[in-house]
Formats: structure tokens, sequence, C-alpha cells
């Protein structure tokens, strides 16, 4: 990690406890209160708990450390990413969206913004410069795409939208601001479901907006509090608990990744091999450019549906599950919710395991699949 990544990692665990009077508790407080104490004049302070919350706002000064940017926290992912559609579209606008990224912010904008008078687009990460931006209100890229792993230029996409005045907005959730730095390459807004690598123990849904445009992100606060779509304290709690180890644990995870996707790519019982940091892979020459880190997530394909889940039922260190970056490893077959993938297809988040003790597991499946 560069110097400044380090100094960011090293001062994060310590932003609470410089705020400290004698006598305070070194951790955070989860504060479980709806209401303050509130006598005449509201101004100034706090008021109600759909407008602030003490331990939301420990997250958030820990997110907005990580991001370089003001934050604002939400209770999952997808309420991150429509607080965005929602408070920054009007009816006649129209979005460029990633066809092959997370599929869920689709089929909101076409069951629900469609009848708003929003439109939307999609074109493959891979190409997505091809085509130019005219007529966007709002451009949105994920990168590396999930599950399938492309990669698209995110300083370029920026300018080029920037010029036909788009707002650009990067889905950075398989990255973390500890794997690549949207906000740094120039985009308006980054955004993220903290449910994933940020929390890390799969046991809790969260997301957060980060953006240094003070006008968007006030915007986007505003929103949530006439919106309601807020975080629970204890939520906001656990997630502030997993962000101090964040680095520690993306590190080991992108490190084992790197290791077994090499090591994968020549393995007899492997078709193929979707990883941004394979020398050989279509997106390796602009991660490398872009990514400070290659991310925990493999793409690897099996010659079968049949194969693919005998290979993640019987590894004793996989997890079946969906969803990713958790500190234990998993994996699933993406085909078997439609998306647009081979049915052997697997996507692979690696965890925290020992790294050589997680490749012999891994290996001995693919021996018996
Ligand atoms: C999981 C995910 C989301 C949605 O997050 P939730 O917390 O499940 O709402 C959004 N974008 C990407 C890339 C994701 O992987």
């Amino acid at each position: 990690m560069s110097d400044s990544q380090n100094a960011r990692a090293a001062s994060l665990s310590h932003l609470h406890a410089n705020g400290l009077a004698k006598g305070d508790p070194l951790s955070t407080p989860i504060v479980m209160s709806s209401v303050f104490h509130l006598p005449g004049d509201p101004a100034g302070s706090r008021q109600y708990g759909r407008f602030d919350n003490p331990t939301w706002e420990a997250v958030e000064a820990a997110l907005a450390h990580l991001e370089e940017a003001e934050t604002v926290a939400f209770p999952s992912g997808m309420a991150a990413i429509s607080s965005v559609f929602l408070a920054l579209l009007s009816a006649g606008d129209r979005v460029l969206l990633p066809s092959d990224g997370y599929y869920t912010p689709r089929v909101l904008l076409e069951k629900h913004l469609a009848r708003l008078g929003i439109s939307y687009d999609t074109r493959p990460t891979a190409s997505f410069l091809e085509g130019g931006f005219s007529g966007y209100r709002m451009v949105l890229v994920e990168t590396p795409s999930n599950p399938g792993l492309d990669v698209c230029d995110i300083k370029a996409v920026t300018k080029a939208a920037h010029a036909q005045g788009a707002i650009v907005v990067a889905d950075n959730t398989t990255m973390t601001p500890y794997g690549q730095r949207p906000l740094d390459l120039g985009v308006d807004i980054v955004l993220a479901a903290d449910t994933k690598a940020p929390n890390g123990h799969s046991d809790v849904l969260f997301g957060h907006v980060a953006s240094r445009n003070t006008a968007m992100i006030e915007t986007i606060r505003e929103w949530r509090k006439l919106a309601g779509a807020i975080p629970g304290p204890f939520e906001a709690w656990l997630v502030q608990r997993g962000l101090e180890t964040l680095e520690l644990r993306f590190d080991r995870m992108c490190a084992s990744a790197e290791t077994i996707a090499a090591r994968l790519a020549d393995h007899p019982a492997v078709r193929s091999v979707r990883y941004p940091g394979l020398k050989g892979d279509p997106s390796h020459a602009l991660a490398k450019t872009q990514m400070l880190r290659f991310g925990s997530l493999i793409g690897l394909t099996l010659d079968s549906n049949e194969k693919a889940e005998t290979f993640i039922d019987t590894c004793p260190l996989i997890e079946a599950a969906t969803s990713f970056g958790g500190v234990h490893t998993s994996a699933e077959r993406r085909a078997r919710w439609g998306d647009d993938v081979t049915e052997g297809f697997i996507r692979l988040s690696v965890g925290c395991e020992p790294t050589e003790t997680l490749w012999q597991a891994i290996d001995a499946a693919l021996k018996t699949a």
C-alpha cells in the first residue's frame, strides 16, 4: 500500500478515541434513542432519530476518513443506490448502467423509476467507453463488474461523461476504498454495499454514499432524512467495528486471491479463470493502472453445472452462499440467478482463511468434482 493508504488505515482506529474526554469509553457507544433532550429552541442540537444519531455519526466519520469525502450511511447497498437515483434524477433524465453489473439497480429502474419518467440504457463494462455519453444525466460504473470481473477506465469514462454534462457514479463495492479510489479518479459520487467486505462478518446489511461535491452530498443527506431510509444504530456500530479490521482482512483476501487465481488458471479441472490480477486476463492492463489491489473475487468456470455444484458442496472451506466479502470463503454458481454467464461459472469470494490451507481444500475439491 502507498504511504497515504497506510496512514489512513493506521489512523482509522484512533478517530473515535481522539475526541474523548477523561473517563469516556474507548469503544464507540451504541446510542439507541429515537429522541434527544430538546428544551426550547430546537436549532443547533440533535433533535430526532431520523435526522441524526451519534452511532451513525461515528461510522460516517470512519467511512469519510477512508473515502476522503463526506459520507452518508444507509441501511443497505441498495438504499444507497436508490437514494442517488431518487435524490438526483428527474423526469426526462436518462441513466447509463453496466449490463454486466449488479442487477438490482436495473430492476429498480425498470419497475419503479420508469413510471416516474426516468429511463435507462445498459452497456457492457468491457466496452463502456464505446458509444459516448451524449444524452445521459447519470452514468454508473461498476468496475470490476460483478460477477464477470470486466474492467472499464474510470478516468476516461468520467472525462467523456463530464464533457456531456453527466453525473458520474461509481459502485465500488467489489474493491473498497483500500482497493480502488474512484473519487481520486474524478467521479462525482462513490457508493458501496458495506454489507460485503467493509462489515465483513456476514451479519449486517449496510451501505454508504460519499462525495466531495458538497451540494450533491447535502441533497443525499436531506433525501435520507425525508425518505426515512436510515440505518439502525446497532448495525452502524457493527460496521464501524468491522471497518477497524478492513485493511487487515482485505489485504489477506486479495493476497490469497492472487495466489489462488494463478493456481486455478493452471489447474486441469478448471476450464477458465477471470481475475484482474492475472497477467493474461483481458482486464489486467487497465486494472494495473487504476486498481490498488486486484480484489478478492475470482470467476472460474468448470465443465458443467454439476461439476460446479459438486465443487462448492464438497469443499469444506467454501460456504455455499450468495454475496461476498466475508471472512469465510464462499462461492456460488451465478447462472442460478439468471446472470449472463455459462452454467459452470462460479463466483468465488476468497475469505481470510490461511492461504495454503484454503488452497489445499480447493485443490482437493476440484479433484473430486
Ligand atoms: C451487494 C451489492 C449491492 C447491494 O447491496 P445490499 O446491501 O445487498 O443492498 C450493490 N452493488 C453491488 C456491486 C453489490 O455487490
